[in-house]
């Protein structure tokens, strides 16, 4: 838009407006005379950018409040690089952009988990407390049983009472287990069972993905003496009885191996299976050791949910590693 310009001589003219602000000469009496400034349109803030970082803020563990504000943050950009003259924001409109993105994807994980932060795993812990041996860091790691031993992998790992529950892998536990130990923390368990003198033989796979399916006993759970743990995440409802989850799916993973045996097993397995409970996946590590002379078979098992079982292989091998059949079973 060019500049119109008045001279005292009273030539009038015009100028590019580049040349705004500068001093231009009058082309009839050649006087220098100074260009009118550019009016600068008034810059205002994006409302869509302002909206995006209040809602990243104030929904901020909403997700319907974080996706908003990813939305209106990104219209915000749009309309500003379109208009820069005279729309700002870009600082909020990416704070809100960002900031709806990390709460949005922190919550959708916190959701998927059944995690608000640890929420879940500090109810549990309180759940299971008066369930489990106490912690005790001076106690041997070693568990001598009657028929086995084995070591616990920390001073964390600690046996579970006769009648342990806890929902949600109630499914997986089972009341004829010789042992049960538990890893509050990490939600990882640990048993041992046996059968007296079964021959499965070379079927023993299918027999433990069998054993897997069956609906184990849980006499304790029907009990009206025994009070139930609420479950996470559910409406609390004193009278009615818990909701027991049940094995919904059974699949093996991976090939069986054998494992080396010494001169008291004839045959010893390992194999991994994945049982799905409530649309969650644990993943159940299972070693299996059929004795020469007895023909009793014991089977052991490390089991942790599919998501953090990464987390928890090594304590699981080591701990499946340390078990041991006593002389004379
Ligand atoms: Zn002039």
């Amino acid at each position: 838009m060019p500049l119109s310009l008045t001279c005292d001589c009273g030539a009038r003219f015009e100028v590019e407006d580049a040349l705004a602000g500068q001093s231009v000469a009058c082309p009839e009496c050649q006087q220098p005379l100074q260009a009118p400034a550019l009016q600068r349109p008034t810059l205002r803030t994006s409302g869509f950018a302002l909206a995006s970082f209040l809602l990243a803020i104030v929904g901020a563990f909403t997700v319907v409040g974080t996706v908003a504000a990813v939305v209106l943050g990104l219209i915000a950009v749009v309309r500003i690089l379109r208009d820069r003259e005279r729309v700002a924001g870009l600082g909020f409109a990416g704070f809100g952009v960002g900031l709806g993105l990390a709460f949005t994807a922190l919550m959708l994980w916190a959701i998927s988990n059944g995690e608000l932060f640890g929420l879940g795993a500090a109810l549990r812990r309180t759940q299971m407390a008066d369930q489990l041996d106490p912690v005790d860091p001076k106690a041997p790691l070693e568990i001598r049983e009657n028929g086995f031993s084995l070591a616990r992998p920390t001073a964390k790992w600690v046996r579970a009472r006769k009648g342990f529950q806890s929902l949600p892998v109630q499914p997986l536990l089972r009341n004829d287990a010789l042992l049960l130990l538990v890893q509050p923390d990490l939600y990882a368990f640990l048993d041992v069972q046996s059968e007296a003198n079964n021959q499965v033989g070379p079927a023993v796979e299918e027999f433990i993905l069998n054993r897997l399916k069956q609906d184990p006993t849980q006499p304790a759970l029907n009990n009206d003496k025994v009070k139930s743990p609420p479950k996470f995440g559910g409406i609390g409802d004193d009278d009615d009885p818990p909701e027991i989850s049940r094995i919904t799916k059974v699949i093996a993973v991976g090939t069986p191996k054998s494992l080396p045996t010494d001169d008291k097993a004839q045959q010893a397995n390992e194999m991994t299976a994945e049982a799905t409970i409530d649309g969650k996946r644990w993943t159940v590590l299972v070693r299996t050791y059929q004795m020469k002379k007895s023909g009793r078979l014991f089977i052991v098992r490390a089991f942790a949910e599919t998501a953090r079982f990464a987390r928890v292989k090594d304590e699981l091998v080591k701990a499946l590693d340390s078990f041991k059949v006593s002389p004379g079973s």
